[in-house]
């Protein structure tokens, strides 16, 4: 196979498959930080949902969503999440502390530290 320009724009060189090596390594590091968390790992989040709502119900202890107040959530439509206190894409460890937090709660959390 002939080789062809990597595939980002406005990059010149030429591509092993399709990127550059140094676009490749880009890509598979960004990969590496997007992976998807250990099996061991959903079972430890779904574990403290699980507890959360036998000792509390079904409350979300107060997130961004709710200016940070305590509300009911409904299972269906918002379900409580488990997520860490330091995001693993910003350096936490996958097995350090985690957070109950309703799903709009996380949501809005996550565009917020986008949006720094
Ligand atoms: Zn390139
Ligand atoms: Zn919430």
């Amino acid at each position: 196979m002939a080789p062809r320009p990597c595939i980002e724009p406005g990059c010149l060189d030429l591509a092993v498959a399709t990127r550059c090596p140094s676009h490749q390594a880009a890509l598979e590091r960004l990969k590496r930080q997007r992976r998807p968390y250990t099996s061991a790992e959903k079972v430890r989040r779904a574990r403290l949902v699980a507890n959360w709502i036998a000792t509390y119900g079904l409350v979300c202890p107060g997130c961004p969503w709710n200016e940070g107040r305590p509300h009911p959530v409904d299972p269906r439509t918002n379900p409580l999440t488990a997520d860490h206190i330091t995001p693993v894409a910003e350096g936490g460890p996958e097995n350090g502390r985690l957070q109950v937090m309703c799903r709009k709660g996380n949501s809005s959390r996550v565009s917020r530290e986008r949006s720094r």
